[in-house]
């Protein structure tokens, strides 16, 4: 049985570089596979390996006193969810680029328990705006209901998106994602940038749909590692809600669009994908200047 682990604590580590020796170490005598993110200002992984080995591992981990209270989220894992181990120091753990300096240890969103969301979810609809702070084509394949989306292309262009959401500085906002590692910097940019009421779902999205399978959040999670998306519906429950962005089918595949400077990740049903024989083009323009650019490759095309 193999499982997946996702952490992250933002803690000061004074010596980067020997921490991630160390996860090295660690992650290699047990096996595991995933990647890590290590900076100043803490760490962030999804690792993968059998049961066994993720509990001894964790074991260790936990005992160091500056990690100690991490909140560890565990799912089922597959064996091959990612192809190596990947260890990283960075300067920042969710984006090298934002270009404000942001704190999480020092001042950061009121955590809000998944209890609690679903709480206000049930009693006080419409009185709080549940705001997505991943990727569109996060958002795509699965979502809150009625949550908002910032409409970027990548994390670190928030700061510039924030106009969008000008208006609900004086209503209560919870920002939301995955596992919670980029709300605790985009909700302490909100209270930096005058919001007065500001959240984070405790645990991100994995775990509210931990305690609340099929509830409130409409289709399937994004992850970022080799099953693109999980659920803890059973099957026969799973609501599809991702679409192929070339014929608006329900899919939860992805593909990578094959004109290198655009390289998109979008949703891009099995069929489509095997129509474009082997390639993947997120649009016709795509298709149309990669052929225009490769047109050696075009003429193989007309062959087939
Ligand atoms: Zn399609
Ligand atoms: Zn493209």
């Amino acid at each position: 049985m193999f499982k997946i682990l996702l952490f992250y604590k933002y803690v000061n580590i004074d010596d980067p570089r020997a921490c991630m020796y160390e996860q090295r170490r660690l992650c290699e005598k047990f096996g595991l596979k995933g990647r890590i993110i290590i900076a100043k200002e803490g760490i962030n992984a999804t690792l993968e390996g059998t049961e066994e080995n993720t509990d001894a591992y964790l074991k260790i981990f936990l005992s160091d006193e500056c990690f100690k209270d991490t909140h560890i989220k565990r799912s089922v894992g597959t064996g091959d969810a990612f192809p190596r181990l990947s260890i990283k120091v960075r300067n920042d753990l969710v984006s090298d680029a934002f270009g404000v300096e942001l704190d999480p240890t020092k001042e950061t969103g009121k955590r809000l328990a998944p209890e609690k969301l679903n709480e206000w979810l049930e009693k006080k609809p419409g009185t709080f705006h549940i705001i997505d702070m991943r990727n569109d084509y996060e958002y795509r394949v699965g979502h809150f209901d009625g949550s908002i989306l910032m409409d970027i292309k990548n994390f670190r262009d928030l700061p510039q998106a924030l106009a969008q959401i000008a208006h609900l500085k004086n209503e209560p906002v919870v920002p939301v994602c995955t596992g919670g590692v980029r709300c605790e910097k985009a909700s302490t940019l909100l209270i930096k940038e005058g919001f007065k009421d500001v959240y984070q779902l405790d645990g991100g999205i994995v775990s509210y749909m931990e305690k609340y399978p099929g509830k409130d959040f409409r289709g399937s999670l994004y992850v970022f590692d080799n099953r693109k998306v999980m659920n803890f519906t059973d099957p026969d429950k799973h609501v599809m809600i991702g679409e192929c962005d070339i014929c608006q089918k329900h899919s939860e595949n992805y593909a990578n669009c094959s004109l290198d400077t655009c390289h998109r990740h979008f949703i891009c049903c099995e069929n489509c994908q095997n129509n474009q024989n082997g390639y993947s083009f997120c649009s016709q323009n795509c298709q149309e200047r990669y052929f225009t650019e490769n047109p050696v490759q075009a003429g193989i095309k007309s062959v087939v």
